[in-house]
């Protein structure tokens, strides 16, 4: 077990125009540690009135006060100063994370280097922005200004905490709109060491504000707050729907990074250590608790028996543990309401297919959401573990026949976020790539994503695409100016 020392309780309160404000209603919701079931904060539940505050306080930012002055490299530079506080205090910030939300420890230091990354790169992207001028058949001068589209609501999700506010936050920054951030309410500690720093960094009052509370609650009143123009969601396609409805009425800008069942293919010429390997990352990362996991495993029945058995092997060495313990393999999932949807689903699988390993909860530990990895094999597509998202350590093996069938059952989903293929082969590589409707397709590998290129979803997981000069796209509007060079009146009267 962990030695390290418990953390005093915190209250944390939302972050408002540049002040930690207390609730309206003075109520505060219990924030826990998913590997021993714990209150480790207190978080203040914002309500309407408090995002009505935030979004306010945003607008003021955004329409009148000193951010639309700034330049792009100012900007940017705030971005590298929030870039350096984050690799100060990386320690500090991966073991809150790994608290939080019981990923293993060495995945939370994987994280945090990203988040920083993430800074940095929106910090030298920013003052890149440029417009273009248009050859338009007239003695006239038209050009194009990027200008920032606005109040941006950014609501995310529990999995990956504080990437996900740097995927939102960064390029918004970057861009020059304000922010209002709504962390997911089992995860919101991270983002809450981070509004600390904003201040010191350059950030004036109202540029960023960050609201707790639920998503029914205080991220529905953020969607539908006439103030914001932009809605950046990352959760679950049934929330997705909510927002696009709520939005419209004012018809805000929306930007979607939505569910998964992603497949992950091996052909039987697929390098079999890497692919065995893969298989098992592909789907156990971070819990399975990753929208682009690949938890549809296609595998060619030529190989698909041995597949199975080695994967199967492999499995039983995935070390569960404390998450704090830096040999653990795989932590808790993130919460009680998160455990019993996955065991649920496991109830299911069971009934839908045949259990190589795993299938319920890990029975080694007394307290905690810790779930066995799983995997069922003999998987039919049409089956509920193969077409819903369950957001956990569940593999579902599908055999298929050939090529033709395996993108056919790839595309066979109501989902597109991502897919990886395996082979040895470049001509099938790159047939099954350029076949499968998804917004990323890796080859010989699943899950690696840096934020150099884009990342988004096909079809019902989501549009709209974050990372990259992609991400940064999404928080911009495109002004024309016509510059008439021509003295004379028009003289069409
Ligand atoms: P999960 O079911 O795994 O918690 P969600 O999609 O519900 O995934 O949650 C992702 C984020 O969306 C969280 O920050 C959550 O609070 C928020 N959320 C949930 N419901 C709503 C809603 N109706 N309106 C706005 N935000 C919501
Ligand atoms: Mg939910």
């Amino acid at each position: 077990m962990s030695t390290i020392a418990k953390p005093t309780v915190k209250t944390y309160q939302n972050y408002i125009n540049g002040q930690w404000v207390a609730s309206s209603s003075g109520e505060t919701f219990p924030v826990f540690d998913p590997s021993t079931e714990e209150t480790i904060a207190h978080v203040a539940s914002a309500t309407a009135a408090d995002v009505d505050k935030a979004v306010k306080a945003a607008r003021a930012a955004f329409d009148s006060g000193p951010w639309a002055q700034t330049t792009a490299q100012d900007r940017g530079r705030i971005l590298f100063k929030i870039a350096d506080k984050i690799r100060q205090n990386t320690a500090m910030l991966a073991e809150l994370e790994t608290r939080n939300c019981g990923k293993p420890i060495v995945e939370a230091e994987y994280d945090l280097a990203d988040v920083a990354t993430c800074f940095e790169y929106y910090g030298g992207l920013a003052n890149k922005v440029t417009g273009h001028v248009n050859p338009v058949p007239a003695n006239a001068l038209s050009f194009t200004l990027r200008e920032p589209v606005g109040v941006a609501a950014q609501i995310i999700p529990w999995n990956f905490p504080l990437l996900m506010a740097a995927w939102k936050l960064a390029p918004a920054i970057a861009a020059g709109c304000t922010c209002v951030l709504k962390p997911a309410e089992q995860t919101p500690l991270t983002a809450m060491e981070l509004a600390n720093w904003f201040a010191e960094a350059g950030l004036p009052p109202g540029v960023v504000n960050v609201v707790n509370g639920l998503g029914e609650v205080t991220g529905a009143a953020l969607v539908a707050h006439p103030g914001v123009d932009k809605v950046a969601f990352t959760g679950s396609a049934a929330v997705g729907k909510i927002i696009v409805k709520s939005a419209a009425d004012t018809l805000k800008r929306v930007t979607l990074e939505l569910g998964g069942k992603s497949p992950n293919v091996f052909f039987a010429d697929a390098d079999w250590e890497a692919a065995v390997d893969g298989a098992l990352f592909g789907v156990f990362i971070n819990q399975g608790e990753v929208c682009s996991a690949g938890s549809r495993v296609l595998v060619e029945k030529k190989i698909y028996t041995k597949f199975v058995e080695a994967m199967t092997e492999k499995a039983k060495r995935i070390k569960l543990g404390p998450p704090l313990d830096r040999d653990t393999k795989m932590g808790p999932l993130v919460s009680k309401e998160q455990y019993d949807r996955v065991t649920s689903y496991l109830e299911i699988g069971k009934k839908e297919a045949k259990t190589a390993i795993g299938g319920g909860r890990a029975k080694a530990f007394g307290k905690g959401y810790y779930v066995e990895p799983t995997i069922f094999y003999d998987v039919q597509n049409s089956a509920r573990i193969a077409r819903e998202e369950i957001f956990g350590p569940v593999a579902s093996v599908i055999p298929f026949e050939n090529e033709a069938e395996a993108i056919r059952i790839s595309n066979d989903t109501p989902y597109g976020l991502a897919a990886a293929v395996w082979t040895r082969d470049i001509y099938k590589a790159f047939r099954v790539v350029k076949s499968i409707r998804a917004g990323i397709v890796w080859v010989n590998h699943m899950q690696p994503t840096y934020v150099e290129a884009p990342w988004g979803g096909y079809k019902q997981s989501g549009f709209g695409r974050e990372l990259g000069p992609w991400g940064l796209e999404e928080y911009l509007e495109t002004k024309q100016v016509f510059v008439n060079l021509d003295e004379a009146p028009i003289g069409w009267y």
